[in-house]
């Protein structure tokens, strides 16, 4: 029989990331990274069934290039034919969309209109669609935005106490990111629960290099972490999450920087890698904790922490907590960081399974607090890729 494939697509200014899915099964039949985009030595790594390899992309070095070889590959392999639709992810749909859409010419235009709030993103989105188009010509595209789940939040979570001036001229408001995860994770807690999504208060933490939470309540997203930026909530693996605003200023008056520096430095150097002046990365932070090494302990405690507190912020939002659901690759896989977290939430009913809670790693789900606990608290892997493949599907009729 033969297979109806998706191919979804995540491209960066300087990389694309690319998937070939089988919508029914969930399966990754090729996968890809490009990477040096826009100079001479850009390349793509191709990877399918365990094994890798690199091609040059000499002739074309650029989005279209890259997709053009993902093409080739897709020929050599004999799949071509069977990709029926092309899925992106696109950072900011703003205030323009909360749901995915099938790309028009419309759809272009408004994807453009919300650079304001993702510049760096959503032109190197946008590159990724139209080298689509052009490659794999007739073919239906399908817009996926990583702000669409938070549209629903309501506006005293997403209105900053600022001016509201700024929020009418400028946007300037929360929009929140990590969506198409909360999405999958949401349906997948409540399907593993064997529970109605809608009658369940779940706080869902998404944990990986960028770091976010999100309330949903009545199967909907009711407030996140995340706001204008990725840059506002947790701490992150560079990027410092909540801070007093007046850093700019302190910085600019003491230490002579202006406000790019001020941002760069809370993007990049900061989180997990600027307290623990090692790692931005949570494993080696905490092999090296467990060593004794003081930074690596702090920048833990305070992630931890941060984390915490936010679960309760988050139990506010949701009116309650049934359910806390930790995923992405530090949610995923670090028992210490959730055991931890859950140490802080006896008030809000968890008591953490310590069995479970180690068994609960390296794409296993489960539950992770014991039987009689007000609350439960689960690890749900999460699956950004089949998400978008899935609702590639669903509107483009296959
Ligand atoms: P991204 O946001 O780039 O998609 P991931 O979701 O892949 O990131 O998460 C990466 C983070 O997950 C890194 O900080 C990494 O150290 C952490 N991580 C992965 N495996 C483990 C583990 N076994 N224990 C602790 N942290 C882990």
């Amino acid at each position: 029989m033969t297979q109806k494939l998706i191919l979804v697509l995540n491209c960066g200014s300087s990389s694309l990331k690319g998937a070939v899915l089988d919508n029914d099964s969930g399966d990754v039949l090729l996968s890809c990274l490009a990477e040096k985009l826009g100079l001479p030595d850009a390349y793509i790594t191709f990877k399918a069934n365990g094994e890798k390899h690199k091609v040059e992309l000499t002739a074309n070095p650029d989005h279209t290039g890259a997709v053009g070889a993902m093409l080739e590959e897709l020929k050599a392999r004999g799949l071509e034919s069977q990709i029926a639709a092309i899925g992106h992810r696109v950072v900011s749909g703003g205030e323009v969309y909360s749901e995915s859409i099938l790309i028009t010419e419309e759809v272009i235009a408004g994807i453009e209109k919300c650079i304001p709030l993702a510049p760096l993103h959503n032109p190197a989105n946008l590159l990724g669609i139209r080298a689509a188009q052009d490659i794999f010509k007739g073919l239906p595209n399908v817009a996926v935005f990583d702000t669409a789940f938070h549209q629903s939040i309501p506006e005293h979570a997403y209105t900053y106490a600022v001016p509201r001036e700024y929020y009418r001229k400028f946007g300037l408001r929360r929009y929140g990111f990590h969506g198409t995860s909360y999405r999958f994770v949401a349906d997948e807690a409540a399907r593993f629960l064997g529970k109605d999504k809608n009658s369940l208060r779940m706080v869902i933490a998404h944990l990986g290099n960028g770091a976010s939470i999100s309330a949903v309540a009545n199967g909907v997203c009711q407030d996140t972490s995340m706001g204008l930026t990725p840059l506002e909530g947790l701490v992150m693996g560079t990027r410092s999450g909540d801070v007093d605003p007046s850093i700019f200023s302190f910085l600019a008056e003491n230490a002579n920087m202006s406000i790019a520096q001020v941002t760069d430095m809370l993007n990049k150097k900061s989180g997990l890698l600027g307290i623990s002046e090692l790692s931005s990365d949570c494993r080696t932070i905490e092999e090296e904790a467990a060593k004794g090494h003081e930074g690596a302990k702090l920048a833990l405690e305070v992630f931890v922490y941060r984390l915490a507190k936010y679960i309760g912020s988050m139990a506010v939002a949701a009116g309650g907590l049934d359910t806390l659901v930790f995923t992405g690759g530090i949610g995923e896989n670090s028992d210490l960081i959730r055991s931890k977290v859950i140490g802080y939430l006896g008030f809000l009913g968890l008591t953490e399974d310590a069995a479970a809670n180690t068994a609960a790693r390296f794409g296993n789900a489960g539950v992770i607090t014991t039987a009689d606990s007000r609350a439960q608290a689960l690890v749900i892997p999460t699956n950004e890729e089949l998400m978008i493949a899935h609702d590639t599907a669903r509107l483009s009729g296959l």
